[in-house]
């Protein structure tokens, strides 16, 4: 394992995203934004999908340097277009004019198509929880069909994320240290955290995975990895069909109203993954209900939280968002581990635009 700081780790992936053609603005903010999934304890996210990116872009499906389009603008209503540039850079361009329209109309309702790989979908939320404001994120992943439906033995959709972002505080004042944050895979676990599993060599829980037969297994290559026939397993829902309800509600607000596509063909080998997004930020203030909603947004957590610890539970109730900042008060401190077989793919990736990851 390498034990990096964090600024460290940052700058040597905007390095090797600048080697890949990324310009040093943009490198540092796909980078940071990397980073910052490491320290929320989401290593999927992380500086791992680097040489991913850098695959895209080598394959030309990701533009390094593309910036977010206005395709329509209606007032509070807008259709974008990620015009397959990093997410983590059009995803934030989407949000920061949502949240014009937020001061405006008291809310924003948008579409974001053709955005590559928008990260950790909990970063947009807590950049409106931070304004005080509720956000509603359903994206879809056009990149591999790697989740089953209920029912069905073979991958025939992404892991599709759902975010949910509540600001708790007092009005005029919300707390980002108190955020409910709510963002899951609608898969039973995100795929990245199935590669990170493989390269460290673990087994998964039982009923996570199917294999390229449709039987269950413990194995995380089997979504890794093809498999002796070539195929692949798949991930499954979590919630049985109610996740995969979700899962078909992201794909189709995600990648059918926006307008980015859905997915319904077969997987085809390409690095790039793209993301589309419907979001709703909705500013409680405009509304008129602002002491009412933090008042009762703070009374309902705290009566959670006072629910004794169940056995076996030495932390008691966790709200959604808690997890991430602990983690990330504990990786500052400690520095984030890197396994072998990411910094390998980095090391490696970084040969092929020529710089060292150093
Ligand atoms: P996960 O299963 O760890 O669930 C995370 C959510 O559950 C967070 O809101 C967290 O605060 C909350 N949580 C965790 N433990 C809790 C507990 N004990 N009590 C209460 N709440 C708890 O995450 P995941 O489904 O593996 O997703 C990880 C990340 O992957 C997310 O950030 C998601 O946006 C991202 N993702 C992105 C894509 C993409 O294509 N861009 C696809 C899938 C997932």
């Amino acid at each position: 394992m390498q034990t990096l700081s964090a600024d460290d780790l940052t700058r040597r992936v905007r390095l090797l995203l600048q080697a890949a053609g990324s310009d040093e603005k943009v490198a540092q903010q796909v980078a940071a934004n990397l980073v910052l999934a490491n320290l929320s304890g989401h290593d999927s996210h992380g500086v791992g999908m680097a040489p991913r990116y850098v695959d895209a872009i080598l394959e030309g499906r990701l533009n390094p340097k593309a910036d977010a389009a206005v395709r329509v603008d209606a007032g509070a209503l807008m259709g974008l277009d990620g015009q397959g540039g990093f997410g983590q850079w059009v995803g934030v361009q989407a949000m920061e004019l949502a949240f014009a329209r937020v001061r405006q109309f008291g809310c924003c309702v948008f579409t974001l198509a053709h955005a590559h790989h928008l990260g950790r979908i909990g970063h947009f939320a807590e950049m409106a929880a931070e304004h005080g404001w509720v956000s509603l994120h359903f994206v879809n992943v056009d990149a591999r069909p790697v989740v089953a439906p209920a029912g069905g033995s073979d991958g025939r959709f992404g892991t599709n994320p759902i975010c949910m972002g509540i600001p708790v505080g007092t009005p005029g004042s919300p707390d980002p240290s108190r955020a409910f944050i709510l963002d899951f895979a609608t898969s039973r676990v995100a795929q990245g955290k199935m590669r990170v599993a493989h390269n460290e060599g673990r087994r998964v829980p039982e009923g996570y995975l199917i294999d390229a037969q449709g039987q269950p297994t413990t194995d995380p290559g089997v979504v890794v990895v093809p498999q002796a026939d070539g195929r692949m397993g798949a991930l499954k829902t979590f919630g049985e069909y109610k996740g995969f309800g979700l899962a078909v509600v992201a794909e189709l607000l995600g990648g059918a109203l926006s307008g980015g596509g859905t997915w319904h063909r077969e997987a085809d080998g390409r690095r790039a993954v793209f993301n589309s997004m419907f979001c709703v930020v909705v500013d409680p203030v405009k509304l008129g209900t602002q002491d009412a909603f933090f008042a009762e947004t703070r009374a309902f957590l705290d009566w959670l939280k006072q629910s004794p610890a169940a056995p076996g539970q030495p932390l008691g109730v966790q709200l959604p968002g808690e997890p991430e900042r602990a983690a990330r008060q504990e990786r500052m401190a400690q520095g984030l581990r890197i396994d072998p077989a990411t910094w390998q793919e980095l090391v490696e990736s970084a040969k092929k635009v020529n710089v060292a990851f150093a």
